[in-house]
């Protein structure tokens, strides 16, 4: 019943709807299908939608409150510029603070020959965009293809950095390439869940409640492993929980893969056939026996021993991550070890197992596969590797050496370059780095040295909006059409349900606009997201991430396909690597959703020199900032259910607020009562940073000597500031992404909060004798 332009009529009694449009949540990583509901051109329902294959209709509340936080009044609805001109003759001032309404016209100018400008006078280095995982691949592709192809700067990084950038390295460093081997139809076959640094409950809920239901289905013999500081709600449903020192996930693994090597669970005729270093790795564990591990991780070493035999014994691992491992300065390792725990049991490529990174944002896969972070061409190639540049300068038809050799900056680097003066401009789209980056201090500090900031979003004012030059209005979800890719590689289209509010375009086109307003219009002549989607397919064909086989229209007409998809009769694919099982005698790769045994050749083999997967050796290394007397505790940070990053759609919802207007501190009852802090007090946390208020929660399900404080506040957001004050802001050397989740703190009453506290209970006393 549905149309090719993805929407149906209306066939229900629902006098409100005019029409529904099958589309996807712009929210999270898991990427549910979505059937929204427009009535008099605006966006008026939001359900699951029962066909979309990863998802089947499930969904969480956020989607749910889209449609009151779409056209509100802090949209941008013009292009706005700074009153100083900049050299611009300006219009009507805007009702905001300093801004003035100008033209597209004049605001791709200026912006355009700003650039040239600094180019000129600075080099292409001084230049740097900042994008997002809530790009659709269009956005993320022309992005690309302007900064890397033609300004000749590799400085495009996106807040994808925080959140993925070292399963990226974890997988490309073991498997030889990026992408998730296994699919969401998985967990309906696993028998065992090890879920390690990830709140999927709050964070992935709708794969959480698909475990859940697998756990019911078979209680007895399904098991949930679950490893966090916190006993989050993923806790509840775990057979097995340990909450280890945040930090030390490394030797927790490695104590793990010992039990397996000691207990002879290990597939050795995989690991021989398949895998390299094995030997190697022998040799590190070894500095890993259990009551060592243990005693770093702060469990009993029965449990760990437990873990590991929960994993050995099972039929099918599925181990599910995010933010918990990726965001330290040991990220990358702490992935390489779960994954060396699949290889060495053979637990990849075949039904209900695998290692399963979960990405935080809607189209955080869509950009890795179009080269979206400061290291990547498109298609999972590199800047390093000079045939990539070359074949992807020769299909962009840029000179030759235009890919500057070497990695730009990352989101970290980057700021501080600009901090330094020494990036001069910046194109900030769909993000707000003010409050989801490390460390604030340094990221205004940042924002306010920079030549030209132009910021590209949807609201304003953002903590980030307030800095900009220039304020771009970018038409949102609803507003235009794209594609994404969710966490297990499947693409969706996106339509254009309403009209954008205002005069907002899609990020694509403004990118493109600009390109053209700076000489490259016969490169950028993109008539719709369409084209830019049909360029980007050619650069994926025989890669590992295989689009070339998804069109629009095949979307539209279909539904989404899990790539890689080589041709366009292929059926899309369900897991990477099954041939690794079934004894078929083509290279190890991809079995197809249809079953048939057809395998994709461009996922045909582990992408490594050998051919082979690589045990890597994980070493365990420490939070970079470690308690001391000063700074006593361990802060994590993280999500609520229901919020979304820095709030700008779901802080909009009364009903999403309900629950934690506020900023909170969860703090173990012994380390609060050392510091007379109850339940409700505020408080004040300090690193080496900076400082941050919060109301206190006293809770045992945060361990001892670990503080846990939700992130999704800004400076704007109110009395209590940003709990990115106290981050940090040291990265993982190799993936770069920054340990948000680690930092030595004190806790202490807010100042003054005392003579609060003592009228408080007065008043109370005073009530109490009343009655
Ligand atoms: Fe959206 Fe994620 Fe909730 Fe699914 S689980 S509805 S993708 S926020």
């Amino acid at each position: 019943m549905t149309s090719r332009n993805g929407s149906r009529a209306n066939r229900n009694a629902n006098g409100k709807v005019d029409r529904w449009h099958d589309t996807y949540c712009p929210y999270c990583g898991v990427g549910c299908g979505l059937r929204v509901g427009v009535s008099n051109g605006k966006v008026a329902k939001v359900r699951g939608n029962p066909d979309h294959p990863s998802t089947l209709g499930d969904l969480c509340l956020k989607p749910i409150h889209l449609p009151g936080a779409l056209d509100t009044p802090d949209r941008i609805r013009e292009p706005l510029m700074r009153a100083n001109g900049r050299g611009m003759g300006m219009g009507t001032p805007s009702a905001d603070t300093g801004f003035q309404s100008v033209t597209w016209e004049k605001a791709t100018t200026y912006i355009a020959e700003k650039l040239k400008h600094i180019i000129e006078e600075h080099g292409p280095g001084a230049v740097a965009f900042y994008g997002s995982g809530q790009f659709t691949t269009e956005d993320y592709y022309v992005a690309n293809k302007l900064l890397k192809g033609f300004i000749g700067s590799n400085n495009f990084d996106a807040n994808s950095r925080l959140c993925m950038a070292s399963a990226v390295a974890g997988y490309v460093t073991a498997l030889g390439s990026d992408g998730p081997p296994p699919a969401y139809e998985d967990i309906d076959h696993a028998d065992c869940f090890f879920l390690i640094g990830s709140n999927m409950a709050d964070c992935h809920p709708v794969l959480f409640n698909r475990i859940r239901r697998r756990k019911k289905s078979d209680p007895e013999n399904v098991k949930i492993i679950v490893v966090d500081p916190r006993e989050t709600r993923t806790a509840a449903i775990a057979d097995l929980f340990l909450p280890i020192r945040p930090g030390s996930d490394v030797a927790l693994l490695n104590g793990m893969m010992n039990v397996l090597c000691s207990d002879g669970k290990v597939d050795q005729a995989f690991i021989a056939e398949h895998t390299s270093g094995h030997e190697e790795l022998l040799d590190t564990i070894g500095m890993f026996p259990t009551e060592a591990a243990a005693r770093v991780c702060g469990i009993d070493e029965s449990d760990l021993i437990q873990a590991a035999r929960l994993f050995g014994d099972s039929h099918g691992v599925l181990s599910f991550w995010s933010m918990g491992l990726n965001q330290s300065v040991n990220g990358v390792a702490k992935n390489q070890a779960v994954i060396n725990l699949h290889l060495a049991t053979g637990q990849i490529g075949k039904k209900g197992s695998g290692p399963f990174s979960l990405t935080g944002q809607p189209n955080a896969m869509g950009g890795r596969e179009a080269g979206g972070l400061s290291h990547l061409l498109p298609g999972y190639r590199t800047i390093a590797n000079p045939t990539h540049r070359q074949e992807v300068e020769q299909f962009w038809g840029t000179p030759e050496g235009r890919i500057a050799p070497k990695p730009g900056l990352a989101a970290v680097d980057m700021f501080d370059a600009a901090a330094r003066g020494e990036v001069k401009a910046m194109w900030i789209m769909c993000t707000n780095p003010v409050v989801s980056m490390p460390n604030i201090d340094v990221i205004e500090k940042a924002m306010s040295k920079l030549e030209l900031l132009v910021v590209t979003d949807a609201y304003h004012p953002t903590d980030t909006t307030q800095y900009a030059h220039v304020l771009l209005p970018a038409a949102q979800w609803s507003e235009r059409e794209g594609v994404m890719t969710n966490s297990e590689r499947r693409i969706t289209y996106l339509p254009r349900m309403v009209e954008p509010v205002g005069k907002a375009k899609p990020d694509w086109r403004i990118l493109a606009d600009v390109a053209a307003a700076m000489g490259f219009a016969h490169d950028f002549e993109f008539e719709s997201a369409e084209d830019v989607f049909n360029e980007f397919t050619q650069l994926t064909k025989g890669r590992v991430c295989d689009y070339s086989g998804v069109s629009v229209g095949r979307l539209k007409a279909e539904g989404p396909l899990q790539w890689p998809v080589p041709g366009a009769d292929h059926p899309g694919t369900a897991r990477l690597y099954s041939s690794l099982h079934d004894g078929r005698s083509t290279q190890p790769g991809v079995e197809n959703s249809a079953g048939d045994g057809r395998d994709a050749k461009a996922a045909a083999v582990f992408a490594t020199a050998d051919g082979k997967a690589k045990f890597n050796t994980p070493e365990f290394v420490p939070p970079a900032e470690l308690p001391n007397r000063r700074f006593p505790l361990l802060l994590t940070t993280g999500r609520l259910r229901n919020q979304w990053h820095t709030m700008t759609r779901t802080g909009k919802s009364e009903s999403l607020m309900k629950g934690a207007r506020e900023p909170f501190l969860e703090i173990h009852p012994v380390d609060a009562v050392r510091r007379q802090i109850e339940e409700g007090d505020v408080v004040e946390i300090r690193s080496r940073r900076g400082r941050v208020w919060a109301k206190a929660r006293v809770t045992e399900k945060i361990r001892e000597g670990a503080c846990f404080m939700p992130f999704h506040w800004g400076r704007l957001a109110g009395r209590f500031d940003a709990a990115n004050n106290v981050t940090l802001a040291e990265v993982d050397p190799i993936s770069l992404e920054p340990e948000l989740k680690a930092c030595a703190v004190e806790v202490r009453l807010r100042p003054g909060y005392e003579a609060i506290r003592a009228t408080k209970l007065f008043q109370g006393l005073a009530k109490a004798i009343k009655r």
